[in-house]
């Protein structure tokens, strides 16, 4: 039996105005939980919306900076936590899915508040947990999403749009990961639906990311923003909540693991969506699509996503390295073909030779 739920959202820089109408069926008391800088970002407009209504905030709670089993377990102890009906999960994806995964095993109702768009994490129903230490632990799997996100743009614009950036990234891997990945197979209802639907982190993202990233640096709220912000929240994260974990991954995030062991790569800051993106570039090549690498590769040009391994601060002499990790995760197990090291080393060969050409 497989059981599919979807949460309904508001986007707007007066998002947070539905915040009473929406939480008060659920119960009369929320606690927030999240980042410090998205704390700051979002108490006072959580604050006035519930003002002089019958839904108390019982205390703003810092998640403790990592998505653990430790901060979970240490926050669950909180008298304020434990008697809120329902948990308000605000911030980038670590703090939503400490929030998240909080909810999930205490039964409470949980919304998020995304301060930045970065990933879809405050639109999906599975959770992602690290080690105290930062390496990941496992995939906390459920089926229950948020009831509702409340997507505030204009706090989202306001933050660094570095995150808007690589959020583009990991999006577009969404589509082409799960049209790559289910090649072939035969979908049940709600899989065909997510593979159907990743063609919306496709399209508008091509449409609309040039003109979104500058708005988000010009910080400005225009519609092509907004457009750019649902993508990367709302239609990856319905994608993830229909489709299979093998199908929802493939040959982009495994490129992404694989760079993970080069120590250059957290020395220089580089994101997950921006590694990813360069990931996708190697999933077409491997799967011989030219014309669609040759269009992705000046979509990445055009925005400053990689399209080089030094890019990555990194070079051919890293490829061995890379490429023994990226194939040791689960990404690529299930794939319509066997993906062999050869296989990805010559698609950084050819990446990098049609760099020289273009130049
Ligand atoms: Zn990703």
């Amino acid at each position: 039996m497989k059981t599919t739920f979807f949460p309904s959202y508001t986007i707007g820089s007066d998002a947070y105005g539905e915040i009473v109408k929406i939480c008060r069926p659920y119960g009369n008391k929320a606690v927030v939980l999240g980042g410090e800088k998205a704390i700051n970002a979002a108490e006072n407009k959580i604050k006035c919306a519930v003002k002089d209504s019958s839904l108390k905030i019982t205390g703003f709670f810092h998640f403790g900076g990592e998505a653990s089993m430790e901060n979970i377990e240490r926050l669950k102890e909180i008298p304020q936590v434990k008697d809120a009906d329902m948990i308000f999960a605000v911030g980038g994806g670590k703090a939503i899915d400490t929030g998240k995964v909080l909810a999930h095993t205490t039964v409470r109702p949980f919304f998020t508040f995304p301060t930045i768009a970065s990933t879809c994490a405050s639109c999906t129903s599975l959770g992602i947990l690290y080690y105290p230490d930062g390496s990941l632990r496992e995939y906390s799997i459920s089926n229950i999403p948020p009831v509702h996100i409340f997507i505030d743009s204009e706090i989202i614009v306001n933050a660094p749009n570095k995150y808007l950036w690589a959020g583009i990234g990991d999006s577009m891997a969404k589509y082409f990961e799960t049209s790559v990945s289910s090649r072939g197979d035969e979908l049940i209802h709600s899989q065909a639906m997510g593979v159907s639907l990743g063609n919306m982190c496709n399209g508008p993202f091509v449409k609309y990311g040039e003109k979104a990233l500058n708005d988000c640096r010009d910080h400005t709220v225009s519609p092509e923003l907004e457009e750019i912000i649902l993508g990367i929240i709302v239609s990856t994260g319905f994608v993830s909540n229909l489709v299979s974990m093998d199908i929802t991954s493939g040959l982009a995030h495994a490129v992404y693991n694989g760079f993970t062991v080069l120590s250059q790569i957290e020395e220089y800051g580089h994101l997950h969506g921006e590694i990813v993106s360069y990931g996708i570039l190697i999933l077409l090549i491997a799967d011989r699509q030219k014309e669609e690498f040759e269009r992705v590769f000046r979509f990445n040009k055009s925005l400053g996503l990689p399209t080089k391994l030094s890019d990555l601060h990194s070079s051919m002499k890293d490829a061995d390295k890379v490429i023994e990790k990226a194939l040791k995760g689960i990404d690529v197990n299930h794939y319509p073909y066997h993906v062999t090291p050869e296989m990805i080393r010559e698609a950084m060969e050819s990446i990098e030779a049609y760099n020289e050409s273009c130049k």
